[in-house]
């Protein structure tokens, strides 16, 4: 990692520049990841997990992994376990500091006595609906509420039989005694405490008064001594609220909280509710769906860590919001695999083409490179024979403009092998295509010196020794993003065709692939090998395509 105080520095560095200068921290810098267990992380996480790791190694300072699992009903251990496997999947390491709000509950609680003991924290037994009523708005000053000035006796017997469970859901909160009259809302006597009878997935039954996230935030921080707690934009009008709360905490180096813009990525939702949304309703076949943004299912979608990494990176860190192209993720992933994919040859959609004049029952080989950017890579041998198949794509029977790919009377190249040429093309009853024929020329075997200029080169699969694959074609889950659908359900803005399952031809060297290989299909795009890959049965993901010039010649017309 580079030192931050010689690069361009990024706002959130010229703070904790600007804090080691002063001494604010003894130069200490300890951040935190601190993902609430209630679903999958997805590449917004990754951004977070990067920004606050990365702090954390550059500053040879430290970062902790914090389950900020404070609200029982929605958590969940199967999450725990997903979000520490993505994490150390991203790469970084949380070492022994991996912590739980919940491991603090009791210090919370007696933190809370001590707000009420100063006359900062008092128990309100209005209604949900009556705090919400009396809360005023922008323009309108709160109401006190009548049980505000009760004594600190009181407050305290009553938080205690909170916690002992004597009331029943809302029926009495615990709230901060700032100011009804605040120009910021937030600061409009919050909620710190509420009654939820609801067992927790680690401290079980033991408490029925959980903390509100405004409160119980700042004080995890403070517990773990981080100096600095960043956040995303939203939580910028809790930031008085966040030193409100720990005005009283005994330690003087006190967190914190900056903030910063979060990602957001054109084609994607972001959101874990709505990303749950789509799992449940069965609309993904599962949190790794390789459609999805999750971290697991871009991992499953053959993205690396290396590209996520250096996509976040790419992308920076600023306070303004702003959406990032998801052709730069893209981008980020074809330059990780373009030198360490191996380039193979696999058929998408498969048609059978027979060179005529090539001896019936032989096959050769032939070498071709592993990847031409890559030398070390080195060449394998390919089976080449009388029956091949091409891409159906790859055949025009009446050939547009421009197109220089197969078709009747015109030489083409088979890549490492013979030049051929079209010349009948069979046809099924429909009118589909069942074979194309073709004569080669042996004197035109690549790299025998035949000097033959043909414009296209097209890949291939020989026949009898080809695998069979089952090849996903994914495009984005959402259709282009719409400002005037931001409001809308964005179900409504699913992509009908965001799954393509194709059956097709490998070359033989496809047929020792493991899950989570990663190839470049040549001519066609980066693929992975599936996670319901089988040796019998195997699955290839399309990460994404190559840039097609054909296409884009073909847009411009
Ligand atoms: P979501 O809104 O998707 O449910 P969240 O903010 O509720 O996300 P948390 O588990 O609370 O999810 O987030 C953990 C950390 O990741 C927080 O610090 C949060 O600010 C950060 N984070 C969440 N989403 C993004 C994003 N899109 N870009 C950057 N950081 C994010
Ligand atoms: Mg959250």
């Amino acid at each position: 990692m580079e030192t931050p105080n010689t690069e361009a520095v990024n706002f959130i560095e010229a703070i904790i520049n600007k804090d080691n200068e002063e001494g604010t921290y003894g130069k200490r810098v300890h951040t935190r990841f601190p993902p609430e267990p209630n679903g999958y992380l997805h590449i917004g996480h990754a951004k977070s997990i990067c920004l606050n790791f990365g702090l954390g190694e550059s500053y040879q300072g430290l970062t902790n992994l914090r389950f900020d699992d404070t609200n029982p009903v929605k958590e969940d251990v199967e999450y725990v376990n997903s979000i520490e496997a993505d994490v150390k999947w991203l790469g970084f390491d949380w070492a022994d500091r991996e912590y739980f709000a919940s491991d603090y509950f009791d210090q919370m609680y007696e933190y809370a006595k001590e707000l009420i003991k100063k006359g900062r924290a008092y128990v309100d037994d209005q209604t949900p609906e009556e705090i919400k009523n009396s809360r005023g708005d922008f323009s309108t000053p709160g109401t006190n509420s009548p049980y505000r000035d009760r004594s600190v006796e009181e407050n305290l017997r009553l938080f205690e039989e909170m916690k002992e469970g004597k009331y029943k859901d809302g029926e009495k909160v615990l709230r901060a005694k700032i100011d009804m009259a605040s120009p910021n809302i937030v600061m409009r006597d919050p909620v710190l405490y509420r009654i939820l009878h609801a067992d927790h997935h680690r401290t079980g039954s033991k408490w029925c008064i959980y903390p509100m996230y405004d409160y119980a935030h700042p004080v995890e921080d403070a517990i773990e001594r981080i100096t600095h707690s960043v956040c995303t934009l939203e939580f910028e009008v809790h930031r008085p609220l966040y030193n409100w709360v720990l005005e009283e905490w005994p330690d003087t180096e006190k967190p914190k909280q900056i903030e910063f813009a979060r990602l957001n990525v054109t084609n994607m939702v972001m959101s874990k509710r709505k990303l749950r949304q789509l799992v449940e309703k069965n609309l993904v076949s599962g949190w790794d769906d390789p459609r999805m943004p999750t971290i697991s299912g871009l991992r499953r979608r053959g993205y690396t860590p290396e590209a996520i990494r250096d996509f976040c990176q790419r992308i920076g860190v600023a306070k303004a919001d702003s959406v990032v192209d998801i052709a730069l993720l893209e981008f980020c992933i074809r330059e990780d695999l373009k030198m360490k994919a191996p380039r193979q040859m696999a058929v998408i959609k498969p048609v059978k083409v027979v060179i005529t004049n090539y001896p019936e029952g032989q096959t050769e080989m032939v070498t071709i490179e592993n990847n031409p950017e890559n030398e070390a890579m080195g060449t394998r041998e390919v089976p080449f024979g009388r029956e091949i198949y091409i891409e159906q794509d790859d055949f025009m029977e009446v050939p547009v403009k421009k197109f220089f790919r197969m078709t009747p009377g015109k030489e083409v190249r088979l890549k490492g092998a013979y030049i051929v040429m079209c010349h009948e093309v069979i046809k099924n009853e429909d009118g589909s295509i069942k074979e194309i024929h073709c004569t080669y020329d042996p004197e035109s075997r690549s790299g025998s010196g035949c000097q033959r200029k043909v414009k296209g080169t097209l890949h291939w699969v020989e026949a009898t020794t080809a695998v069979d694959m089952e090849i996903r074609l994914y495009d984005y889950l959402l259709k282009a993003d719409d400002e005037e659908t931001a409001d809308k359900d964005f179900l409504e803005q699913l992509n009908p065709d965001s799954l393509t399952i194709c059956q097709g031809k490998g070359e033989p060297a496809f047929k020792t692939t493991q899950v989570g290989d990663h190839f470049q299909f040549l001519r066609q795009g980066y693929f992975v090998t599936d996670t319901d890959s089988t040796a019998d049965h195997i699955v290839m993901n399309r990460i994404v395509g190559l840039r097609d010039s054909w296409a884009k010649a073909q847009k411009k017309g």
